[in-house]
């Protein structure tokens, strides 16, 4: 199995922008794709971990052949935890001092001759649709958007490092055979972003990215496999600029080095425009693939031929920086899929509180609650009585972060019993005051259900 998804820009030896590793499939890996599916010793494993099977049972998305392989919809609970992915990486980047842009998903053949994707990578991308005397395609990555964008308007050297990020639609004719679940799609959505910053700034900018990934993996409860410096390696068609590998080579060496992370370097990983750092995970299988990357690129700025007025009121050629905190949102959730095994962290669950009347009796109490619950923008449901009984409620949820029981003695103080995704149960105590406790724990995208010592 080629594992080059989500690439961006991608001509090779190795183009790709976020989240993709472009590491060739490994002997046991290709023996599986021809059996059709894993070895028999890791059958159990991959049952308990694996996004594709979770991703159905938990409705979170599917796929239909009428809408054709490599398509995957998302159902209302994935739609739910994807819709808030996107909003913490926007809300994150625009913290961090990015712009949020939007592009279109197709553009003429000519951006692509230019960014050099139709020489290098066009057997990637879907056939080009014929309109007049043009042609356009479906994008292979949104870096050559970004960069006509930026050529746009004029800069100043004040406005740099100029940060521009996109969650942006973008395409690949995966074939067929290799497509499942939301690993291997053909429809991809991007969390990319690009600086657009002078050669002194590059090392800050590749040392914030990386804070922003660390930052998010806290939150999300995602455990890099590895740190990856990714160089050029022998045979591969690079761009000729030997001084420029050598100074960003520095650069991210040099970044590494001062975070304290651990790393490796691999030859031949490179983009073919720059080194990249790659943050590396393993799936549920235990195969390793990127999920988040930091890239300096000096070949596009070339090829758009995109400039800032410096100080001295010349011309100056900016250097790109490329980078993903998450890769592809599909990706990323299949990934947290397997890494809880559906027990989202409870800022990202689908539904964060259940809440469970005892009898029919404190039904009303257990919609007024949802109904502060909902004010709040805390996201509840109610499995009330003509679900069964109150342990079948409790173990159907036990994905749910929370559960609120109301009994008639909680029903009459206006309490409630909680309980915890984990086992743990708090003491009844006043409702309004747990919601506020829920808000505070869930506006803090932490990975920690309650904070006290409780039993
Ligand atoms: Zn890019």
């Amino acid at each position: 199995m080629s594992r080059r998804a989500d690439r961006c820009l991608s001509p090779k030896p190795r183009g790709e922008c976020p989240g993709a590793s472009a590491r060739g499939p490994s002997p046991l890996e290709r023996s599986r794709e021809r059996a059709g599916g894993h070895s028999p010793d890791d059958r159990e494993e991959t049952a308990m971990h694996d996004h594709r099977k979770l991703g159905r049972e938990l409705a979170l998305f599917d796929t239909d052949p009428l809408i054709g392989a490599g398509l995957p919809y998302w159902l209302p609970d994935g739609a739910t935890v994807r819709h808030t992915l996107e909003e913490y990486i926007r809300i994150a980047e625009r913290r961090a001092g990015y712009r949020h842009v939007y592009s279109p998903v197709l553009g003429k053949r000519e951006l692509y001759e230019i960014s050099g994707h139709w020489s290098h990578y066009s057997e990637d991308m879907f056939p080009p649709m014929e309109l007049g005397s043009e042609q356009v395609v479906l994008r292979p990555s949104l870096c050559p958007h970004h960069a006509v964008i930026y050529r746009s308007r004029s800069h100043s050297y004040r406005e740099l490092p100029l940060r521009m990020a996109e969650l942006g639609g973008m395409y690949r004719s995966e074939l067929s055979g290799v497509l499942g679940g939301l690993t291997r799609v053909r429809a991809i959505q991007l969390n990319d972003a690009h600086i657009f910053c002078t050669l002194d700034q590059v090392a800050d900018e590749a040392r914030a990215a990386l804070e922003m990934i660390r930052s998010a993996y806290e939150a999300l409860g995602i455990r890099p496999a590895r740190y990856r410096l990714s160089l050029p390696g022998p045979g591969g068609k690079y761009v000729a600029a030997p001084d420029k590998w050598q100074r960003s080579t520095a650069l991210l060496t040099e970044v590494l080095d001062r975070s304290g992370l651990p790393y490796d370097s691999a030859e031949g990983e490179a983009a073919f425009y720059g080194p990249k750092i790659d943050v590396q995970v393993t799936d549920g299988a235990g195969r390793e693939s990127t999920l988040s990357t930091v890239q300096v690129d000096f070949h596009q700025p070339e090829r758009f031929d995109l400039h800032y007025i410096g100080a001295d009121g010349a011309k100056h050629r900016p250097v790109m920086v490329h980078r993903s905190i998450i890769g592809s949102v599909e990706r990323a959730v299949a990934h947290l899929i397997e890494q809880h095994g559906g027990a989202f962290p409870a800022w990202l669950a689908p539904t964060q509180l259940a809440i469970l009347p005892i009898s029919e009796a404190e039904m009303p109490n257990a919609v007024a609650l949802a109904e502060r619950c909902a004010d709040r923008g805390l996201r509840a449901e109610i499995a009330g009585p003509e679900r069964g009984t109150l342990g079948a409620r409790i173990r159907e949820d036990r994905l749910v972060p929370y559960q609120a029981v109301i009994g008639a003695r909680e029903a009459a103080d206006d309490h409630v019993a909680v309980r915890l995704r984990d086992g743990r149960r708090l003491d009844p105590q006043p409702a309004d005051a747990f919601l506020d406790r829920l808000g505070a724990l869930i506006g803090a995208h932490t990975t920690d259900l309650w904070d006290d010592a409780v039993s």
